[in-house]
C-alpha cells in the first residue's frame, strides 16, 4: 500500500506543494506536537493545530450546520489573521486548519496564504468556488491543501446541502485542484443517508481513480439550530466506520484520516487532549467548532499564545471532558457544556444568539466512544504516526481508560 500511495503522490503532486507539505506540515508539524507534549508536562497547553473559521458566509445550506451561514457576513480581517498565525508560529506552530462557512468566499484568503509561505494550511471547502484560476494560484503558493467535502450521491448531496446540482459543482472544483496537481483530499460527514454510498471500497477506488490523495471520514454531529438527529449514525454503524477505516488503511493507496482514535483504538476528543481548539468567525476562542461559547478572543491584546495558555475556560473544558467521557462531551453530556458555559460566564459566540437554547434542547446520545472494544490500527505506518503524534497524551482519568 505505502509504495503505491507514495508513488501516486510523487507522480501527481506539484514538486513545490510536495516540498511544502513534507517540511511545513510533516517535519515542522511533528515538531509542534513534540513541543506540545513537552509543554503539557509543565502544565502549559497551546494547541499545535489551530482551526480558524475565517468567515460565516457560505453558498450552501447543509443539514446540521452550526455556522450562522444565513447571517450578515462576519469575517476575520487580514491583519488579525496574520497576527494570529505569526504569534502561533513564534511559539512553534506551522499547521492551521481553515474553515468557514465557505473559506473561498473570504476575499483575502489567497493574500493571507501568500503572507505565510513557511506555514501549511488545510482548507475545509465545498469546492464550488475553486475555479481553474484559484487552483492555479494555490499551486503557485504551494502551502495549502484543499479538503473538499462530498456528502453523497447527486440526490443526497442536493438534500444534504440545501441546493441544486451540488455534487457536479463540487466535482468541478475538485477536478480543478487535481489538474493543478494540488495535494487534494475529500471529506465526508458520514450519516444515515450517505454511509451506504460512501463507506465502501467502490467509493475509495473511485476517489483513487479520480486522483484524490487522501480522504477524511467525519461522523455527523447532530448539533446547531436544525440538528436533524435522524441522520446520526447508530453505535453499530460507528463501529463499522472504525473497522472499515483501519482495514482499508492497510489495503488502499489513499491516505485515510480520522480524528477520534489513538494507535491502540482508544477513542479520544481532540478538544479534551488539547491538540486543537477553534477560532470562530468573530475571533472568539472556542474549545471546538461545535462548542459555541467563549471567554477570550484572538483580538485580545495579549496575543494568542498568552490568551490560550492562560484560559481557565479552555482548561476547565478539557479537564471536564476528559473526566467524563472518551467521546464527545457535546453529544454525550450537553448538561456539562451548559454548566461550564454558565460557570465561566462565557458568551454565546453565535450571531443567532441561540447556542444555550440549542444545548438545553439536546438529548444525550452516543458518540465515537466504543465502550465494549478498542479497534486498534492494523497498519504499522498509521500505528507509529498515531503512537507518537496523535493519541490521548494521557489526559484521560482512570474510569475513562476503558
Ligand atoms: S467536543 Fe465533540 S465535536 Fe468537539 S472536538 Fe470533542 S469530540 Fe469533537
Amino acid at each position: 500500500m505505502i509504495f503505491s500511495l507514495a508513488s501516486r503522490i510523487l507522480r501527481t503532486v506539484d514538486p513545490k506543494c510536495l516540498a511544502n507539505v513534507a517540511w511545513n506540515f510533516g517535519f515542522k508539524g511533528a515538531r509542534s506536537v513534540m513541543l506540545y507534549k513537552k509543554r503539557m508536562k509543565q502544565g502549559i497547553h497551546f494547541p499545535p493545530f489551530l482551526y480558524i473559521s475565517i468567515l460565516n458566509s457560505c453558498n450552501l445550506r447543509c443539514q446540521g450546520c452550526w455556522v450562522d451561514v444565513e447571517a450578515p457576513r462576519n469575517a476575520i480581517d487580514l491583519d488579525t489573521l496574520n497576527r494570529t498565525v505569526n504569534d502561533a508560529r513564534e511559539h512553534g506552530n506551522s499547521f492551521f486548519g481553515i474553515l468557514g462557512g465557505e473559506p473561498f468566499m473570504h476575499p483575502e484568503l489567497l493574500d493571507f496564504l501568500a503572507q505565510h509561505p513557511d506555514s501549511y494550511f488545510q482548507i475545509f471547502t465545498n469546492g464550488q468556488l475553486i475555479t481553474e484560476k484559484v487552483a492555479r494560484a494555490l499551486r503557485q503558493l504551494g502551502n495549502a491543501t484543499p479538503l473538499v467535502s462530498i456528502e453523497g450521491s447527486s440526490t443526497v448531496s442536493d438534500e444534504r446541502r440545501g441546493n441544486k446540482d451540488v455534487l457536479n459543482r463540487t466535482l468541478r472544483g475538485l477536478q480543478n485542484c487535481l489538474e493543478q496537481k494540488l495535494l487534494t483530499g475529500v471529506a465526508t460527514s458520514l450519516c444515515k443517508t450517505n454511509i451506504d454510498d460512501l463507506l465502501n471500497e467502490v467509493w475509495l477506488d473511485k476517489l483513487i481513480s479520480m486522483g484524490v490523495h487522501y480522504t477524511w471520514y467525519h461522523t455527523y454531529r447532530p448539533v446547531g439550530p436544525k440538528i436533524c438527529g435522524e441522520l446520526a449514525l447508530t453505535p453499530e454503524q460507528i463501529k463499522d466506520v472504525r473497522r472499515f477505516i483501519v482495514t482499508q488503511r492497510a489495503k488502499k493507496p489513499i491516505a485515510i484520516v480520522d480524528a477520534y482514535y489513538g494507535h491502540d483504538g482508544h477513542s479520544l476528543c481532540p478538544m479534551a487532549t488539547g491538540i486543537s481548539h477553534h477560532v470562530s468567525p468573530g475571533g472568539d476562542i472556542e474549545p471546538c467548532p461545535i462548542i459555541q461559547f467563549a471567554t477570550e478572543n484572538i483580538k485580545d491584546s495579549r496575543g494568542v499564545y498568552e490568551t490560550f495558555t492562560s484560559s481557565a475556560f479552555l482548561k476547565d473544558f478539557r479537564e471536564t471532558a476528559a473526566q467524563h467521557t472518551r467521546g464527545c462531551i457535546v453529544l454525550e453530556r450537553p448538561d456539562l457544556v451548559k454548566q461550564l458555559a454558565e460557570k465561566h460566564g462565557a458568551k454565546d459566540t453565535t450571531q443567532r444568539q441561540t447556542a444555550m437554547a440549542e444545548i438545553e434542547s439536546m438529548t444525550p446520545r452516543g458518540s465515537q466512544w466504543i465502550k465494549e472494544e478498542n479497534i486498534g490500527e492494523i497498519h504499522w505506518m498509521y500505528w507509529l504516526a498515531k503512537r507518537f503524534f496523535y493519541q490521548d497524551f494521557g489526559v484521560y482519568q482512570k474510569d475513562t481508560t476503558r
